[in-house]
Formats: structure tokens, C-alpha cells, sequence
């Protein structure tokens, strides 16, 4: 099993969820406990626990609720019921593509900078300055975003969440070795480490498979730190430090291709997505999703069945039920 694997094993056998509904409910509140003090609970000692912080898909252990793991486990069960996994062929980039082609009117590479609600509608100031004005507004900015930006008008309930909400922090560095090393020393190339560089995964040809000799280096949470304001090339002297380490047979210089930081240097992000901390659902719950007046919310971080992609998507369609509600036959 790999570290990562760790956590959602023992999980498993303790989900105290039935549905996906569940975690907002009584049995959600018996689960609000911190991932750390559950995987302490099982017996795992200090060197465990510090390998399991290294494969968690959030920020750390002790900040992660347990609610997020075990409503994650509903989902998996509801999804394995329906069949294997599918995927969009291309990349899953294509299918938001394609939503954002059968749209009119897309403004892109125009910031929102600022927002105000009033009693007649909503306007919003992008970083060119204009301004757009509509009856009714929905928010999809992620809470890492939206607590960087002032709304004026309308007091936001949310805005406790808006402003503490945990994003976990991702930097995805890809990057070329100087070889390809798993070939010769007779291991997988996928390395998992207690090092810097966290997890390497081999980058896949999408046909065959097989490695294209391409590594990534997948940092989360509080070890995505350490790349903060380095550049491309400081990377690569870490990564060309730190690999050999793990792996001897990784000798020589490497070159960084990409670095993607969805982590809070990135304006337009601030993490990858969002979870809770402990204590949180139940003191956010009621308020998450409320309207601002003629200003409504949506997106991943307001999901209540679903989470991820298909959340965001759930989040929307109760965000426009609302405004079709109050606007009946006014829109189509
Ligand atoms: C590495 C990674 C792996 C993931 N894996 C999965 C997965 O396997 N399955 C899954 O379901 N989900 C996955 N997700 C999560 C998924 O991408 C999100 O849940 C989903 O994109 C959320 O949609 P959203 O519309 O709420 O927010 P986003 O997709 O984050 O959209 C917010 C948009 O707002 C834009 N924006 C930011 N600031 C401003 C501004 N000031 N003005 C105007 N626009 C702005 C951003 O550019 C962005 O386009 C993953 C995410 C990451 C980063």
C-alpha cells in the first residue's frame, strides 16, 4: 500500500456516512474529527503519520476533518456502483471547453476586481475598469479568491468561510532528468518520498501508457512551501539535489518544463480545492450558500452531494433555480 493509501484503508472500515447527504447531518457531526487524531486512534505512531501527511491530498493532517474523507469514500461507493471509471478522452479540460463554446458573451482575461450589491442589482468592476451591471449576479469564485476581493453593498453571511475556508495547496512541477533512470535501476519509475519532492509520478504516453520520460513532482499542502517565489531553474537545482537521494542512479542536471502553482501565489486560485477543517461544517453550514441580496454563490466549494467537478456543477444549477425563482419567465 502506499502512504497515501493509508488513510482511506483504515477510513473505510469506520465511515459512520451512509449517504451522501449525510455530513451535514447528526452523523456528520460525530465524524467532524481531525484525520490526525483518527490515524493516532488506529496506533499510528509519529514515523506513520508523518509519511501519511506526505499523501494527503490536503494541506496537513491536523487541520484535515475527517468529514472530508469519509464523504469522499460515500462518493467512491456510489461511483463504483455505476461501472469503471471513465475519462474524457483529450483531457478533461475538453468537456469545460466545450461548455464554455456553447456560451455567448464570454468576457476572458478581464479580472473581476471588485464587487458591489444594491437594491436593484449587482456590479461588478473588472481589472480594465469597466463595469457590468445585472439584476442578479452568481459568484463562482473559488472563497480563496472571492476574500481577496471587496463586495460592498450587502453584509455576506459566508464571510467567515469566505475568509478561513482551507484550500489545499498544489505546485505540480514537471520536469526532464538527465535519464531515464528506472530503466536502470530496476525500480518503477513513480518514487514516494519523505523528502521536498513529496511524490514523483512518471508522465504517461496517453496511447501506450508507458513513461515518456517525463517526471512530476506532486507537492501538497505545507510541502508545496519551499518552491514560493523560486524560479523554474532554482527548482531544478532542488529537484537535481534532492532526487538522488531517493533514487542514486537519478545523477546530472534536470530541466524544469512546467511549474503550476494552484496554491496562494496564484491570484486566480489561491489552493486547488477546497475542505474542511474540523469544526467547521457545523458552524458554516447554514450560511454557506446564502444569497447577498441579488448576489448568489456557486461553485465546488458550496457542493452538497457531489464534491469536485461534478459539485460545482450541483452548486450552479441550485444557484440558477434560485434566481428563476425570484424571475419567473424573465429568463430562458
Ligand atoms: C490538480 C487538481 C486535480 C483535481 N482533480 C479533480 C478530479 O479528479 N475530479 C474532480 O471532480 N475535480 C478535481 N479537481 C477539482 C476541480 O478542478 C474543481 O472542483 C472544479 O474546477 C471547481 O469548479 P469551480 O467552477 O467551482 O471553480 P474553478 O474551476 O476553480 O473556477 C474558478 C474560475 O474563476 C477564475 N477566476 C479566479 N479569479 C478571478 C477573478 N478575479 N475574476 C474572474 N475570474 C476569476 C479562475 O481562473 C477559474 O477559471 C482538481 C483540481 C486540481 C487543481
Amino acid at each position: 500500500m502506499t502512504p497515501g493509501g493509508l488513510l482511506f484503508r483504515l477510513a473505510g472500515a469506520a465511515n459512520p456516512l451512509r449517504t451522501t447527504d449525510d455530513w451535514r447531518g447528526p452523523a456528520g457531526r460525530n465524524a467532524d474529527i481531525a484525520a490526525r487524531g483518527f490515524l493516532m486512534a488506529q496506533g499510528l505512531g509519529e514515523d506513520g503519520l508523518r509519511l501519511a501527511d506526505i499523501g494527503l491530498n490536503a494541506n496537513k493532517l491536523a487541520s484535515y476533518s475527517m468529514i472530508n474523507v469519509w464523504r469522499t469514500l460515500i462518493l467512491f461507493r456510489q461511483d463504483a456502483a455505476l461501472g469503471p471509471p471513465g475519462g474524457v478522452r483529450g483531457g478533461a479540460q475538453l468537456l469545460t471547453d466545450a461548455l464554455a463554446g456553447a456560451t455567448s458573451g464570454l468576457r476572458l482575461g478581464n479580472a473581476v476586481s471588485a464587487i458591489e450589491t444594491t437594491a436593484s442589482h449587482v456590479e461588478v468592476t473588472l481589472a480594465d475598469r469597466s463595469r457590468v451591471r445585472a439584476p442578479h449576479a452568481i459568484c463562482t469564485l473559488p472563497f480563496s479568491v472571492l476574500r481577496r476581493i471587496p463586495v460592498a453593498g450587502t453584509p455576506l453571511a459566508q464571510r467567515a468561510a469566505i475568509d478561513a475556508m482551507p484550500y489545499t495547496q498544489i505546485a505540480h512541477v514537471y520536469f526532464e532528468p538527465a535519464s531515464r533512470y528506472w530503466e536502470t535501476d530496476g525500480l518503477p519509475p513513480d518514487t514516494w518520498t519523505d523528502g521536498p519532492l513529496e511524490r514523483v509520478f512518471a508522465v504517461r504516453d496517453r496511447e501506450t501508457g508507458q513513461p515518456n520520460g517525463l517526471l512530476l513532482a506532486w507537492l501538497n499542502g505545507d510541502g508545496a512551501a519551499w518552491i514560493r517565489g523560486k524560479s523554474d531553474s532554482a527548482i531544478a537545482e532542488v529537484i537535481a539535489r534532492e532526487l538522488p537521494k531517493a533514487r542514486p542512479a537519478a545523477q546530472g542536471p534536470v530541466r524544469v518544463v512546467r511549474t503550476v502553482r494552484w496554491t496562494d501565489e496564484n491570484p486566480l486560485a489561491g489552493g486547488a480545492y477546497m475542505h474542511y477543517a474540523p469544526g467547521q461544517v457545523a458552524a458554516w453550514s447554514d450560511s454557506l450558500s446564502a444569497p447577498a441580496g441579488r448576489l448568489h454563490f456557486a461553485g465546488e466549494h458550496l457542493s452538497r452531494l457531489a464534491t469536485g467537478m461534478e459539485g460545482a456543477l450541483e452548486s450552479a444549477d441550485a444557484a440558477i433555480a434560485t434566481i428563476l425563482s425570484l424571475r419567473p419567465g424573465k429568463m430562458p
